[in-house]
């Protein structure tokens, strides 16, 4: 593995609070908070070398005392993957990652300053732009991740919190938090089977966890951002987060009026639901669509990077990335999205939801196994042919419900499963024991 934080520099006082007006390691004096993620806060910061400003995304360091609690296991990894990733990435496009400093509590990226705030900022009153606007940044977009793609990195979180604008106006994909390498050797290890992205944005053969490609996956998100910009509104979008995975499954949605005939054309095979039909990036930029309005020398500066030379190559590819293959569920998918409020619809207090490659019975008889095998006693509501719910409950203790699952189909062989946990540790017990392994799929091979 090469250094995936070479040239780290440790100091040795804490700093936590970053409270404005610190200054890093002698050099980056901190202002406000730029914007927060899932994993990391993002500050607005000053060189004092250069007196350029510049963006620093702080971690908690996760090699520091402490921080061992839960679910801090894998943030090393994390967060190495992430510096390998940008390292390797120079692009007009995407987010420059200048230096790493550690501290003994936290992990700083200094960061190229997008000055400009979010690309949704330019939305009109409508929360839309002009098809011209939206072809101006959705070509910038996908510059950017051909770019990644023709070298093995894949963002896998392409959604409108994570495209930014520099000063200028121009378009830098942001946090690579949740990106994969491919390794060069190994062309398996392209297919992968960690679920990823944020709901709306997410791709239907993902649903499926019959592992995907995931330069479709970004592909698709890339259409969802292209619709979004130019509608105003999300293609799949449901009150109820089951039937918006349908629609995303099928790949159903309806253009508004004011679409051009060119561009519905472009967003049917971009949002394509079989990866292998819809298009890559390369097909995006061949579409008539995308070509409109520019020559093929324009065109060709802005594929390659603004005309921007590729400079240094920061080492051999990481292989880090297979060991995010870890059992995915439902919540791997919210956890990314704090801002969303479909969480709350998702994983409430005390509920689970996993996605499952099979059909409904094959779940609930695991699950009537786990309850007997709990000593509980096991009740079908024969209300929904098929799909529960099962009620696990507990004679002895008064007849309270310690689990109730439902199966909710989404296609053929793909269903949610939503676990009630009863209240109190005996449920909790049953939860982690035996019904988790009992609703969780087999593990993809
Ligand atoms: P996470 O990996 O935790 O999601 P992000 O890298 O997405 O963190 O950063 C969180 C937020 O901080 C972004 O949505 C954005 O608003 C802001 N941000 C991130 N990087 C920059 C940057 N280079 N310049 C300005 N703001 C940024
Ligand atoms: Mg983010």
């Amino acid at each position: 593995m090469p250094p995936a934080t070479g040239a780290v520099a440790y100091a040795a006082a804490a700093d936590s609070p970053p409270a404005a007006g610190t200054v890093l390691l002698g050099r980056y004096e901190l202002g406000g908070l730029l914007g927060r993620g899932a994993s990391a806060k993002v500050y607005l910061a000053r060189d004092l070398l250069t007196g350029r400003s510049v963006a620093i995304k702080s971690f908690p360091n996760p090699r520091a005392a402490g921080a061992n609690a839960a679910g801090a296991g894998d943030r090393p990894v994390a967060i190495e993957r992430e510096a390998g990733i940008l390292r390797r990435l120079r692009h007009r496009h995407v987010v420059r990652l200048h230096e790493i400093l550690a501290t003994r509590k936290k992990v700083h990226f200094v960061l190229d300053l997008a000055a400009g705030g979010e690309l949704f900022s330019l939305v009109d009153a409508s929360g839309r732009m002009t098809e011209d606007l939206a072809r101006h940044y959705f070509r910038q977009l996908v510059s950017a991740v051909r770019y990644c793609h023709a070298r093995g990195v894949y963002h896998r979180d392409i959604k409108p919190e994570n495209l930014l604008l520099d000063e200028a106006g121009a378009l830098m994909v942001a946090d690579f938090g949740l990106g994969a390498v491919a390794t060069a050797t190994d062309g398996s290890s392209l297919l992968r089977h960690t679920m990823c992205g944020t709901p709306a944005y997410v791709a239907p053969e993902i649903l499926s966890r019959k592992g995907y490609e995931p330069a479709k996956v970004d592909i698709w998100s890339c259409g969802v951002v292209l619709f979004v910009l130019a509608a105003g509104y999300l293609p799949f979008n449901d009150a109820s987060l089951v039937n918006m995975y349908r629609k995303i499954y099928a790949g159903r949605f309806r253009c508004p009026g004011w679409f051009s005939p060119a561009l519905r054309d472009l967003l049917r095979r971009v949002l394509d639901p079989d990866p292998s039909a819809r298009f890559d990036a390369d097909g995006i930029v061949a579409h008539p669509w995308f070509r409109h309005g520019a020559s093929d020398e324009e065109l060709g500066r802005l594929m390659h990077g603004g005309g921007e030379q590729e400079e240094a190559w920061f080492g051999p590819a990481e292989t880090k990335a297979d060991e995010d293959d870890r059992e995915p569920t439902a919540f791997d998918i919210l956890s990314f999205s704090p801002g969303s409020d479909l969480s709350a619809l998702f994983v409430g207090a005390g509920k689970e939801r996993v996605f499952v490659g099979e059909p409904a019975a094959a779940v609930l008889a695991r699950v009537e196994a786990a309850g007997r095998k709990g000593g509980y006693r096991v009740r079908k509501d024969g209300k929904r042919a098929g799909g529960g719910p099962v009620y696990v409950e507990d004679e002895e203790g008064g007849g309270g419900v310690v689990a109730k699952v439902s199966v909710f189909r989404l296609a053929d062989a793909v269903s949610v499963v939503e676990v009630v946990k009863g209240d109190g540790a005996d449920a909790a017990l049953f939860w982690t024991e035996l019904l988790e392994p009992a609703v969780k799929p087999p593990a993809v091979s």
